[in-house]
């Protein structure tokens, strides 16, 4: 269900879904809800045991988020997983999924399933991972240069979800330049494996 609200691809793990979609994990879910029962039987006031144990379980999740092996780069650009959870606005859609989880139109994801026979870069002939693109790759120095406006600093994997879940507005601007270029990389490789074919 988590895959489904982030709109990501069957191929992300299902703890990388989770974070994405804003969805505790149903054991933390579970734990949460025994700890609130727990807390007013001690006499706290449910809106004080309901906020309390929400904190608890945003603590145990980041942990296990630390842990957690799978998706090197969205642990990357997701680092603080309460942060993220709890921003007010962003929405994640199928381009901006994209990015966050590498798995689509990349070089080494479309390598990775079978898709493609390396994973070289469609404009420049680097290994055209997320990062690449999104941070390195010079067609998109424009995209780029408008991104880091937005941003009020240069953007890194490290810095840029941080800078935007606190801000709605720079989220809107930048998210906007992340599906532009992620719907013109679809199109090139649209028109590739047309050429290919014929
Ligand atoms: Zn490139």
């Amino acid at each position: 269900m988590s895959l489904r609200v982030a709109c990501a691809y069957r191929t992300v793990s299902t703890g990388v879904a989770a974070v994405i979609a804003g969805m505790i994990p149903i054991d933390l879910k579970i734990e949460e809800r025994n700890r609130i029962r727990a807390y007013r039987l001690e006499g706290e006031e449910t809106e004080e045991a309901r906020a309390r144990a929400r904190a608890e379980t945003l603590q145990k999740w980041q942990e296990r988020w630390e842990r957690d092996p799978k998706g090197q780069w969205t642990h990357k650009l997701i680092q603080n997983v309460r942060g993220w959870v709890n921003r007010k606005e962003g929405e994640t859609e199928y381009e901006t999924t994209q990015f966050l989880t590498g798995h689509g139109n990349f070089g080494t994801y479309l390598h990775r399933i079978g898709k493609k026979p390396n994973d070289l870069c469609l404009y420049c002939e680097a290994r055209d991972s997320p990062e690449h693109t999104m941070f390195e790759c010079d067609r998109w120095t424009r995209e780029r240069q408008e991104i880091n406006a937005i941003l009020g600093t240069v953007g890194t994997p490290e810095n840029l979800i941080e800078l935007i879940t606190i801000d709605g507005k720079k989220w809107k601007r930048t998210m906007e330049k992340v599906k532009m270029i992620m719907k013109i990389k679809e199109q090139d490789y649209r028109a590739i494996e047309t050429i290919e074919r014929n």
